[in-house]
Formats: C-alpha cells, structure tokens, sequence
C-alpha cells in the first residue's frame, strides 16, 4: 500500500512521526508522500526524506498557507528544484481554497504559476480543492498542462471526477469513503476504474470513520483499501496492487538528484 498523501512533517507529528513510520511499515505501507506546503516546510520534509527510504517529497506552495510575497514565494520553489539533493515526484500541494478569505483571483494566480513550474520540470501535480472544482478544471485548462497528477481527497460527482480524468488526473482516496453518510463520493468512487484511483490518508486530518476526534495515521490506510474493495466488489489485495503501479506510473521512482 502507499500512502500518497500524508503530511508527517507537520507539528502533529513531530515528538514521534519515526514511530508513525515504523508503524505504518510494518502495516505493509511501502511509501508515503509528503506533499509540500509552505517555503519554510521544504526542508524539513528534504531532511526527513534524506534518512528515509520510504518518503517521497513534493514542493509546492498550499494555497490555505498563501505566502505574503507571492512572487518571492514562487522565486524560493524555483531555488529548492534547483538545489535540492531530493528529486521531488511532483509539485504540490497547490491549488485554489474556495473556503478561505484569500480573494479567489490571487489564489488562482499562484495555482497556475506553479503549474508552469511543474511544466519548466516536467512534473505532475498534487491538487488542493475545497468549493473550487470549476476553478481548478479552468486553471488546468488555461495553463495547457499536460503532466497530469492528482486531485487530493477527491469528493464529488462523476462528472467532475470524468473532468479530471479527462485531463490526465487520478483521483486521491481516503478516510472519507469510509463513512456510509458520504453516499455521493461513495457512489462516484465505485463507477470510476481502479486505474484511475491513488490510495491516502492526509493525515494527520482526516480521520477514518470510528475513529473520529484522534489523530490520522499512514498505518491506518488498509481501512480505505477496504472500503474501496467493498464498493468494487473485489478483494483487497486487487487494490493494493493497482493503486501502487498508479502510484509508480504517475509519480515514479525517487532518485536522488547529486
Ligand atoms: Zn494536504
């Protein structure tokens, strides 16, 4: 199982996120992705990769945390792509919050920046939505971004889950199909093909269902394998497998850079 997206470098984890690894290690989580999300954020996660074979890294700039110097901001990714000795699998996460006081216009602005970044790298990306699907889809459009990537925590309906698709997205699933109230994710995650599906937790948020109100962990991942194997009808180790080569296929191999 990999977990592609899971914020262990935040301060949730700090006094014991080494346990968190290990843990999840030994659940069978083969890698985990810790998507970027402030400049000050990238070298802890660069450090933390360094030491430990299973981490992947993305760069990017979170729109929930959206820099006070925008074009500074974007000047420092640029810097980390060019002097990191951890190759990124992708940029992210970013994208547009339609839920926070960040004027829209500003947020979109710097999503499509660091779409041309990932394009300068030819990299994928690690999309950020709440309330912004029509945003993101003209964003990705607009900018003519080809690399493809994935829309985190995906909920909603199947046309829209088609858009991404169509665009050359995979779709990122996690706690929430656990829960029987989320019908209409539910629904459009059991019409989608396998293929098009990554396995995550975003922890620490996002707990699973029957575990609401403790901290989210890597190692509890196989509760989404179960539920996706539920809603498909087949067993869980079909899942396994197919998600990891989705994983593989669109993110590749770590490799270092020096
Ligand atoms: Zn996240």
């Amino acid at each position: 199982m990999i977990d592609s997206h899971c914020h262990l470098d935040l301060p949730e984890f700090e006094p014991d996120w080494q346990d968190v690894l290990s843990s999840a290690v030994t659940q069978g989580v083969e890698r985990i992705l810790i998507p970027g999300t402030t400049v000050s954020g990238w070298q802890r996660q660069h450090d933390m990769a360094a030491d430990n074979v299973q981490l992947d890294v993305a760069f990017g700039l979170h729109p929930y945390f959206f820099p006070d110097d925008p074009q500074d901001a974007l000047a420092s990714l640029r810097k980390q792509l060019q002097t990191t000795m951890i190759k990124p699998v992708a940029i992210g996460e970013i994208g547009v919050d339609g839920a926070i006081d960040t004027p829209l216009k500003a947020q979109q602005a710097l999503f499509e920046a660091q779409l041309e970044v990932a394009s300068e790298q030819s990299l994928p990306v690690i999309l950020h939505h709440r309330r912004s699907h029509h945003l993101l889809l003209e964003s990705i459009k607009r900018s003519r971004f080809t690399h493809g990537g994935v829309i985190h925590a995906f909920s909603g309906s199947e046309q829209v889950a088609r858009q991404y698709i169509d665009a050359g997205f995979k779709l990122g699933i996690g706690g929430t199909i656990t829960y029987s109230r989320a019908q209409k994710t539910r629904q459009t995650v059991a019409n989608i093909p396998l293929q098009h599906l990554l396995l995550e937790t975003d922890a620490p948020d996002m707990p699973m269902s029957g575990r609401q109100g403790a901290r989210n962990e890597p190692q509890f991942i196989g509760e989404v394998v179960a539920a996706l194997a539920d809603l498909h009808g087949i067993a869980p180790e079909v899942v396994t497998e197919q998600t990891t080569a989705n994983y593989f296929a669109l993110f590749g191999s770590r490799t270092q850079c020096k």
